[in-house]
């Protein structure tokens, strides 16, 4: 699950870093001496503009921090505090222990430390909260102040990223088969409450992170189009609700990407079906631009049909068939 951390910029320091290396990001080329061959291929795979937004904290009176800093995990989300608000907030793509490239990048503290347990972050966006509302929210009382950096506990962290749902574009949390395992077998659609809600959102960041590995740039498995990712959808071939928990362990197979500019929905509605890997257009209601663009992708074969995924196709095929009589 996601954790909120905490990342005061109160003091000097904080704010010129949060200047220098986060508003206007790192060029990957300044890294790249100091990190390795498969550190730089990652940081690549993520940051394909070639400009890494990246903090770091120092370790701390006995090393505090860097046991805050090793509970971050891919898709935390950090806020950045000053002045009784949390006035933004950014996703964790990665993150490591190096204090080279921290002295490179910030040089030292006046007690001689560096900010060596570094992390990166993408998708940066200004958010302000109210430190009070931030505090009636997660619970805390009415006099918190964000102190120190820090890393909320489950709990606290559902409850903000829920109350303001937020969930990261590109990077995906780490889930674990057998957490997935869990969620598949603990799932009651009926209950959408903050857990259900998360273990949706646990669910999808499995599926995606299945389907897409570290890819930021993937192609729809209907047209064929490259985009980045957030526009892709990892979406079920048989629909979600009508699947066995054995079928939605199953994933290498169950799920595909699909575009959000009209491939996901045109699917999930039964206008197109996939007939022996080629796609086929459903006879129903349909408009001018909807057949114009039914038209390009009529006839395209469908490179995720095969023989693991043909029975879930023909679900769908026949699903959306019966439910025309
Ligand atoms: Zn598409």
């Amino acid at each position: 699950m996601s954790r909120v951390i905490l990342q005061p910029t109160g003091n000097k320091d904080a704010r010129e870093h949060y200047v220098d290396t986060l508003v206007k990001p790192v060029d990957l080329l300044k890294i790249k001496p100091f990190i390795s061959t498969e550190e730089f291929n990652h940081l690549v795979e993520l940051y394909p503009s070639g400009l890494v937004p990246t903090w770091g904290v120092t370790a701390g009176v006995n090393n505090v921090n860097a046991n805050k800093w090793r509970k971050i995990q891919p898709a935390d989300v950090t806020f950045f505090s000053a002045n009784k608000v949390l006035y933004s907030y950014g996703f964790v793509t990665f993150k490591i222990h190096n204090k080279l490239l921290a002295q490179h990048l910030w040089e030292f503290n006046s007690k001689g430390e560096t900010w060596e347990y570094i992390y990166f972050l993408d998708e940066l966006r200004e958010h302000d909260i109210p430190i009070s509302l931030f505090n009636e929210i997660v619970g805390y009382s009415e006099n918190f102040k964000v102190q120190g950096f820090s890393v909320l506990d489950e709990d606290k962290s559902d409850a903000l990223l829920s109350y303001f749902d937020l969930e990261s574009e590109t990077a995906v949390q780490p889930v674990s088969e057998e957490e997935y395992r869990d969620i598949i077998e603990s799932f009651d659609i009926n209950i959408l409450d903050i857990e259900g809600k998360t273990k949706s959102r646990a669910e999808q960041g499995f599926l995606r992170k299945a389907l897409f590995g570290n890819k930021t740039i993937d192609g729809c498995g209907i047209c064929g189009k490259e985009y980045p990712i957030s526009f892709l959808i990892a979406a079920h071939i048989k629909k979600r609700s009508f699947c066995s928990n054995e079928e939605k362990l199953d994933y290498r197979n169950i799920v595909m990407p699909m575009c959000k500019f009209g491939c996901d929905d045109l699917f999930e509605k039964g206008y197109i079906t996939v007939n022996e890997g080629i796609i086929s257009v459903n006879d129903k209601t349909t408009t001018i631009p909807l057949k114009i663009y039914l038209s390009h992708i009529e006839g395209m074969h469908c490179g995720y049909w095969n023989v693991d995924t043909i029975k879930y196709f023909d679900w769908h095929r026949n699903h959306h068939s019966l439910s025309k009589v």
